[in-house]
């Protein structure tokens, strides 16, 4: 099966002067989120279904399915340790400039469904590095997932950038020496994996304030808008996200994240919502299709 690439690159790139009304589908939430899913990912989410008390649930290629919200009124910090599909991809990340000041507990990305990443980019460290591909990026290669087009995107990340390096050198003590990508290793202080771990994360100069370490206090207003606008653009066009826009910030961090990058273009009407397969009998449907 082909990757959807060039239809994602349209949505991201070529649409922006476009205005779409910011539909939601008929189901809500869920149905937004697995559309998004699908999109970003059509090779290993086939789409959504219902169970019989109308429960959805997320149907992976590989036979797994996620139940879409396991619990109501999760706590923040068990949103964060023990997220479901709906934690998710509830925080919507704020595009562009958007998003420097964010209120405590706004991690957009933070909250990742480890099995749902092992499903995607493999089960274990040699799994992952199985799957990986040198990108040329800013003179260098970087070991990078080749599946989900997370090595194709970081390419064309370089691609943007390189013209933009060499016309601001004041930016390369900010952004080199480069930390890394590929690490099978848990977060910081947490037993979760970094998506370091799959291969589809990428560090800056790994001096850059991270909230463990940072003991600068309020300048960290400072050192979010002093990082490139133009470098979080160029991510961020490609599918990517920045650790720049947490409240639990961590400023050398982009990672490959093309569901949030699609549902945040979606709400803000830059993008029209990708279709959704539903799975199963309309039946299972809730709302008006589900009404006999
Ligand atoms: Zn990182």
């Amino acid at each position: 099966m082909v990757w959807l690439g060039p239809w994602l690159a349209c949505c991201l790139l070529l649409l922006p002067v476009r205005s779409f009304s910011a539909e939601v589908p008929a189901g809500g939430e869920a149905e937004l989120d697995a559309a998004v899913l699908c999109a970003a990912y059509p090779e290993a989410v086939l789409g959504l279904e219902y169970t019989p008390d109308q429960k959805p649930v997320l149907v992976l290629a590989n036979g797994q399915r996620l139940v879409y919200a396991t619990a109501r009124d999760k706590t923040a910090e068990a949103a964060l340790e023990n997220p479901d599909v709906k934690d998710m991809l509830e925080q919507v990340y704020p595009l562009g400039e958007a998003g420097l000041s964010p209120a405590p507990g706004f991690d957009p990305g933070r909250r990742r469904v480890t099995s749902f990443f092992k499903a995607l980019y493999g089960q274990d460290k040699e799994a992952v590095q199985a799957g990986g591909v040198a990108v040329p990026f800013l003179g260098r290669r970087l070991l990078f997932h080749g599946a989900h087009g997370a090595a194709a995107a970081l390419n064309r990340v370089g691609e943007r950038l390189a013209p933009l390096v060499r016309a601001h050198r004041a930016w390369r003590p900010t952004l080199f020496p480069m930390a890394g990508t590929f690490c099978w290793r848990p977060i910081a202080g947490t037993t979760r994996l970094s998506l370091h771990s799959f291969a589809v994360a990428v560090d800056f100069n790994g001096n850059l304030p991270y909230w463990r370490t940072f003991r600068g206090g309020a300048r960290i207003a400072a050192e979010r808008r002093a990082f490139p606008a133009e470098v979080v653009a160029a991510f961020e066009a490609e599918g990517f996200i920045w650790g720049g826009k947490w409240a639990a910030f961590d400023l050398m961090h982009f990672e490959y994240r093309p569901e949030l990058i699609l549902k945040s273009r979606v709400l803000a009407g830059l993008t029209p919502c990708p279709p959704l397969p539903v799975l199963g009998p309309e039946e299972g449907r809730p709302g008006p299709a589900a009404t006999p």
